[in-house]
This record gives C-alpha cells, structure tokens and sequence, in this order.
C-alpha cells in the first residue's frame, strides 16, 4: 500500500525529544512523531491531596492533564475555559495518561509527593495520545533522576518505562503510527500502551462503524510491539544524554530562568 508520506507498513514516523523546553518543570520534552508535537511537562510538588492524607495513604500520587492548543489544529480549537467545561476526549485522554504513567513508577516509593504531568499539544497530526504518553515517560524519568541526584530520593522509584503507539487497519491493511489523513479514514483504530520489557498497560481498540478478525488483531498487536520496541530504544537514549552536561545554550537558558 502506497502510504502518502511514502512510509512502509511498518514505519514510524521520525521521532524527536528535545528535552528541558520548559525550564521551571521538574523536567520536561518536547515530542514529535513526524507533525504531531506535544509538550509533555513534569512538576513535582512536595506535597499529597487532602483525601490521602486523610486516609493515610504511604507515598505519593501522579496525576495528568492533557490539552490542545487552540493553534495546534487546522481549525482553531477554543480553549476549553472559553465554554466552561473540558471536554470529553481531553477527559479520556487525561485518564489514560495517567493510568499509563502511573503503571510505570512505584508510588509508595516516592514520598509524600504529587507529580503533575502535563501534556499540551503543540500540533495535531494523529496520534497525540500516544506522543503524549511517551514523551511523558522520558520526562518523568527524568524528573526523577534529578530526585535522585538532589540526594530526595535514594533510588529513582520508575519501575518500567511506558510507551504507546497506534495501529490502525486503512483499506484493509495494518500500519503502524497512522497520522491524521490516515485515522480519519481507518476502519480499525487501535492505541497501544506497553512497557519496556513487552507488557501491556492498555490497549484501546475499536473497529470504527467496521468489525476486525483475530487475526488483523495479531497482525496489529505485532506491528505496534515492533513500533515499541524502537520508540523505547529512543527513550533510553534521551534519558541517559539527560544525565549528561547541557551545551552552551541550554546551561545558559536555564541559569537565566532557574531550574527545579
Ligand atoms: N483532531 C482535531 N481536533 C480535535 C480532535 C482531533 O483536529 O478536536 C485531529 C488531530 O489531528 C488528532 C486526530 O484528529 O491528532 C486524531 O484524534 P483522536 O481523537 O483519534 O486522538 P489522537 O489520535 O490524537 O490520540
């Protein structure tokens, strides 16, 4: 199948983490799957919310917020504040982040602390969940490595590294990382969340007014751990340039703005 930015079947889009874009986070990347670019920001606050205090909970909590810019669309998209409520795809989004980041650190591990995890979409091309996901698992280890170096924590409390993808069925065949001409049209979506040692964490499939076999489900479920494999190679990679010391002009924004 001919795909229209010329990809195989199996090909991802090229994957990009620029890390410390915002530098009062506790860590923060920007993550681009080809157009879809997302800023995924982590703040971590020496406190816990009153209902576990309350209830004596051990440890800490994470919670996330997805949104879009209102130029991240082709469309302008009103920002949620304007109509009063979010709505209910950044609700969904929001959880799923989450759930998913929240399988990826041990919370009774990180002390009487809440991380914040934000997501704001920069630009939307297809995918913004999964980019969201992963770009937000990079920052969140590092975040915590920084816990760590600050002598907080005695060892980081991330036990795997999440990551997620989506595969979708379009004319009948299977492809990884659909962008947006190709999900608007797909009959199969589906979005996978996984660890770095090939667990699931969540999968999200629906066929879309279509119905989908087993066997396209296999076909799909070893299209999207291929698609893992390499993003968490990625992410590795990042993380470990992270703990390194900054260029020039990075040390130089973030002596003018303050880290945490
Ligand atoms: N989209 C949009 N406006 C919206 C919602 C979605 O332009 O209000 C586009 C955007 O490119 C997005 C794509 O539709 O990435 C697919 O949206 P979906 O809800 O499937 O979520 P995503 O694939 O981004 O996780």
């Amino acid at each position: 199948m001919q795909r229209h930015d010329n990809r195989s079947v199996d090909q991802l889009r090229p994957i990009s983490f620029v890390t410390d874009i915002a530098p009062n986070a506790s860590a923060s990347v920007l993550v681009s799957f080809g157009n879809t670019k997302v800023i995924c920001a982590v703040t971590i606050e020496e406190d816990v919310p009153r209902w576990m205090k309350m209830q004596k909970v051990e440890g800490g909590w994470l919670t996330a917020e997805y949104s879009m810019l209102p130029y991240s669309t082709l469309d302008r998209k009103r920002r949620d504040i304007s109509s009063g409520k979010l709505d209910g795809r950044s609700s969904e989004i929001q959880r799923l982040i989450g759930r998913a980041l929240r399988a990826a650190v041990d919370l009774s591990k990180i002390g009487q602390r809440t991380i914040w995890i934000d997501c704001d979409v920069l630009q939307a091309d297809g995918g913004t969940r999964t980019a969201s996901i992963t770009g937000a698992s990079v920052a969140l280890a590092i975040a915590l490595n920084k816990l760590v170096a600050a002598g907080k924590l005695s060892a980081s409390p991330m036990k795997k590294l999440v990551s997620a993808i989506s595969v979708g069925i379009l004319e009948g065949t299977a492809l990884l990382d659909l962008c947006y001409v190709e999900d608007k049209d797909a009959e199969v979506d589906m979005n996978l969340v996984m660890t770095d040692a090939g667990e699931f964490v969540e999968v999200q499939g629906s066929g879309e007014e279509a119905v989908f076999t087993e066997d396209q489900m296999s076909q799909l479920l070893a299209l999207g751990k291929k698609g893992i494999a390499e993003i968490t190679q990625l992410q590795r990679e990042v993380i470990a340039a992270a703990d390194q010391p900054k260029d020039a002009d990075l040390q130089s924004l973030t002596e003018m703005f303050g880290s945490r």
